[in-house]
């Protein structure tokens, strides 16, 4: 039996590192080519089990640059022998924000698929014409239901679980919910082999319930967006903490180290914004995060389960 493969895609919040409009201090150390700081695509994890059908876990708008960097995703010849075919059988969304969808207009060219989300996720979907470019003929979309575990392509079994969050950015109302646990914002664990792999890019918050989930995983790559809660306003980046974006803090004493420490599988940051000092290599934050023994995911990162 093969073993759960995840290759990270792209490992960086919304925008990316650097983004295309920043001048923060991180992103002028991308933009100046310094060693120290790798550039980073928009958050997406591919998942494979049996060689050959692979899953991916957000489409971003990096996909695209993302499946040329990635061999294993290339185009194949389809089973009848046609010149078009594709080894991504599903694309699993934990949310509906552009980061975790904006990449499925990349997946337009008529291959057949299966999108799979959250009644919540898909309705956000079906709301926007756009979408339809994707064929329904071909691709086709399935709800999923919290805690409910299903089968995917290839072998892997996954379940979707809610985590603290809230709604995508362009569904906000005036006064969003900052850490409702609904089909909104997910993570999804997957399965395969008595080998257990948990993926939660955003994370308000790590209740009881999720944590002891996580502590069950081998693998768990989880929210590290944010260093600190007001890093956005301290930087002059943005208005906003990271809490009011649905994303807690990795440092600090209620921050992801704190929270996740102890937990007896690897833990791997993903989903980093270009604010967050952890990308540079020999940055304070760096090594505190490495002290405590989290890793820091990168593009083209493999994990073998
Ligand atoms: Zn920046």
């Amino acid at each position: 039996m093969g073993r759960l493969t995840a290759i990270v895609l792209g490992a960086a919040a919304g925008g990316g590192f650097p983004q295309w409009n920043c001048r923060c201090p991180v992103c002028c150390l991308a933009w100046s080519g310094d060693r120290r700081v790798k550039a980073r695509t928009q958050a997406s994890l591919a998942v494979c089990a049996d060689g050959k059908t692979w899953i991916i876990l957000n489409a971003s708008p990096d996909l695209r640059a993302q499946l040329q960097a990635t061999p294993a995703l290339h185009p194949r010849a389809n089973a009848h022998g046609g010149l078009r075919g594709s080894p991504i059988a599903a694309v699993v969304l934990t949310g509906a924000e552009v980061d975790q969808t904006a990449g499925l207009l990349t997946l337009r060219e008529r291959q057949e698929f299966c999108v799979l989300a959250t009644a919540e996720t898909l309705a956000a979907l079906d709301a926007n014409p756009i979408f339809r470019v994707l064929a329904s003929d071909l691709v086709s979309r399935r709800a999923v239901a919290l805690g409910a575990p299903f089968a995917l392509p290839g072998g892997i079994e996954a379940e979707l679980f809610a985590v603290p969050g809230k709604v995508a950015l362009y569904l906000e109302d005036d006064d969003p919910a900052l850490d409702a646990e609904t089909g909104a914002n997910v993570g999804v664990e997957l399965v395969h082999g008595g080998r257990r792999l948990a993926y939660v890019p955003g994370a308000a918050g790590v209740p009881p319930a999720l944590r002891a989930r996580l502590a069950r995983a081998d693998v768990v790559l989880f929210d590290g967006t944010l260093y600190r809660d007001d890093e956005m306003t301290a930087t002059g980046t943005g208005g906003k903490s990271g809490r009011r974006m649905g994303h807690m803090p990795v440092g600090g004493d209620d921050g992801t180290l704190a929270t996740l420490a102890g937990l007896p599988g690897r833990v791997i940051l993903t989903h980093i914004n270009n604010t967050n000092p952890i990308l540079i290599e020999d940055s304070p934050e760096r090594r505190q995060v490495e002290a405590a023994g989290f890793e820091i995911a990168e593009d083209g990162m493999e994990i073998v389960l």
